[in-house]
């Protein structure tokens, strides 16, 4: 059996956005909003919130199905107990960060950001099509960027991530 971690419950409501977990009363009506459960069934809000009651830590910090969210905040608004689960599985996914679970999508877009500033490097070819449209030009991205990430963990997720 996976070790539990009774503490697990206060690490994620000490998080910010964690703080309304130990709210639910498993009512399931996260679960019936989301949209992510409506494609894949192994998704689930309820569950998740049981599990990390349960002190399933290094289950729910080292799984996939945390980082499946999309942030749509349809359980939020429609929570009866004020969880704000979209908020809980921010903190979640902190807590994860911080014990180097990160998916490497993830860790390739972090370092795309850093190299180039942004998600897509604009080049003069796109530049040339903006400009048919009548757009400015997109200058190239001034290292504000990657500084950031130098004085954040977000430079460590990726050298972290980088050394296994
Ligand atoms: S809707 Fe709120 S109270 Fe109900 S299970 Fe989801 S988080 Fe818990
Ligand atoms: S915010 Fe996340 S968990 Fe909540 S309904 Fe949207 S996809 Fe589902």
């Amino acid at each position: 059996m996976t070790e539990l971690s009774p503490k697990f419950k206060y690490e994620v409501a000490q998080e910010p956005g964690g703080e309304g977990i130990k709210l639910c009363f498993a009512c399931g009506i996260c679960t019936a909003s989301c949209p992510i459960r409506a494609i894949d069934e192994g998704y689930n809000p309820r569950r998740i919130i049981r599990m990390v009651l349960l002190g399933m830590k290094q289950r729910v910090l080292s799984s996939d199905f945390i980082w499946f969210c999309s942030s749509c905040y349809a359980c939020t608004e429609r929570c009866p107990q004020g969880v704000k689960f979209t908020d809980v599985m921010n903190a979640i996914k902190n807590l994860a960060v911080k014990q180097g679970y990160v998916p490497t999508p993830f860790v390739q877009q972090i370092d795309i950001l850093k190299r180039f500033g942004r998600l897509y490097e604009i080049d003069e070819f796109d530049n040339k099509k903006r400009a048919g449209f009548g757009l400015p030009k997109v200058e190239k991205a001034r290292g504000f960027t990657k500084k950031i990430m130098e004085m954040t963990e977000l430079e460590q997720i990726i050298l972290r991530k980088n050394e296994k």
